[in-house]
């Protein structure tokens, strides 16, 4: 666990690194690492070790032992995950890294896929290895095109080396190759079934689950789907071991994590931390302090009031995809609402009702309240939809899109109610 020492040296060791560039927003997108590094190992030894030393069960099993969880946000356990791929039956399997970061407030991916294409390409690599499949295809966000052309030169590379292909690294019947496939835009196609659908050449629209990619996926086919960060960090713990990933964070939530900071901070940017800092440990770090409130996981994840900044972030608690924006003193939480809300009523695919019509009406009802014609009646009913159109919606999206304004009702409901009424 983390000790206010250990606290202590990473805000030091993440200050010297500001020092030395500007602090301001323009550090967005560059990485303050800490007593960790992406690049802590020898280029491609996970790979090397893997071919020479272990079967394809043991990578999934080593994983499972590592307790490394998706990266994504859910954090489903990695290996179990490609256990019950290689377990699947079928000759032709695939792996898919979800480079679709949607998520507003989320950039971990493009910094990784930006500096450590390779560590991403390898555990792609040791999954196609530990699962028995030959292809990976990379889903790259639209709006990350200009990423395109280096990881293209990465994968030729990787392809010289013998990295990539036909016996990789000697090893007799081992073959794996990855394409990239680009997004278009939607932010749905970050959820792994629409993204399936999509790659197929649908509409982009999530399936009902069950069946799980693992045992039907791509062209009905057993299917990893993960996500960039976690194959990366497949690679690390592959290469470094075990109890080395484990001698780092929490007893639930095991190794490091990538956090992507922004909004009413003076450092923001891509840190990389262990598992196990409260939510004020990461504002001092950042420079956020006298914050009202910290968004984390993005979107989907949970609004923390200054009361709650004492919360830890781990599986234990905070357990998040790695989003975290900061809302100073000044902010207007109303607005915040409406902001998130705009969003998800631009991006819902349009399947269900309640995510479809639901979000619209909320959204009506926040610029209602932000005119300051509220009752708390009205905010009852507010609320009611909210919970309705979670329980009435198909994937993520439509699931969690309430949770900000719930949230900012049961924390800042003051401000709701204080709001002076608009001339009409
Ligand atoms: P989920 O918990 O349903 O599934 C997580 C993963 O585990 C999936 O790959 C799923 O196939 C697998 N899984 C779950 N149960 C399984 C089982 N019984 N057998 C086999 N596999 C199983 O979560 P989800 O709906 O896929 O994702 C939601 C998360 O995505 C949220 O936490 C959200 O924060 C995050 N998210 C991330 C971004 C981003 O840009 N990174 C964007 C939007 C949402
Ligand atoms: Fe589409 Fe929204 Fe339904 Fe998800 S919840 S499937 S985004 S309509």
């Amino acid at each position: 666990n983390l000790t206010p020492p250990m606290v202590h040296r990473i805000i030091e060791e993440c200050r010297q690194e500001a020092r030395t560039r500007r602090p301001t927003v323009g550090n967005v997108g560059e990485t303050f690492s800490s007593i960790l590094s992406y690049s802590s190992h020898a280029p491609n030894s996970a790979l090397t070790r893997a071919v020479e030393e272990m079967t394809p069960v043991d990578v999934a099993s080593e994983l499972t032992v590592s307790g490394l969880k998706g990266r994504g946000g859910a954090g489903f356990p990695t290996g179990v995950k490609w256990s019950l791929a290689a377990k699947a039956e079928g000759d032709v399997k695939y792996i898919i890294c979800n480079a679709d970061e949607g998520e507003p407030g989320t950039f971990k991916d493009r910094v990784l896929l930006g500096k450590y294409a390779d560590l991403v390409f390898e555990g792609m690599t040791l999954a196609g290895y530990a699962v028995g499949a030959r292809e990976g295809i990379v889903y790259l966000r639209y709006e990350y095109t200009h990423l395109r052309p280096h990881l293209e030169a990465v994968l030729e590379a990787r392809r010289q080396a013998n990295l990539l292909g036909e016996n990789i690294l000697g090893k007799d019947g081992f073959s794996f190759d990855i394409r990239i496939h680009m997004g278009a835009g939607a932010y749905v196609c970050g959820e792994e079934t629409a993204l399936i659908e999509s790659l197929e050449g649908r509409r982009g629209e999530p399936r009902n689950r069950p069946p799980y990619p693992v045992e039907k996926g791509l062209h009905g086919r057993p299917t990893v789907v993960n996500n960039v960060e976690t194959l990366a960090t497949a690679s690390c713990i592959i290469a470094r071991g075990v109890n080395w990933f484990t001698s780092i964070g929490t007893e639930r939530s095991k190794g490091f994590k990538l956090f992507s900071v922004s909004g009413d901070c003076a450092r923001p940017g891509v840190y990389e931390l262990p598992w196990g800092m409260t939510v004020r440990q990461l504002l001092e770090l950042v420079d956020g302090v006298g914050a009202k409130a910290v968004q984390v996981g993005g979107y989907t994840g949970e609004l923390v009031p200054e009361s709650q900044f004492d919360r830890v972030m781990g599986y234990e608690d905070l357990g998040i995809g790695g989003s975290i924006i900061v809302y100073g003193k000044g902010r207007d939480m109303l607005e915040v609402a409406e902001n998130y809300l705009e969003f998800f009523v631009e991006e819902s695919c349009g399947q269900c009702t309640g995510c479809r019509i639901g979000n619209q009406k909320l959204l009506d009802g926040v610029r209602l309240l932000q005119k300051g014609t509220c009752s708390n009646r009205y905010l009852n009913d507010l609320i009611g939809l909210s919970h309705s159109i979670k329980t009435t919606s198909k994937c993520g999206l439509g699931q969690a899109s309430p949770n900000v304004f719930i949230a900012i009702n049961e924390h800042f409901k003051e401000e709701i109610m204080a709001r002076p009424v608009l001339a009409a």
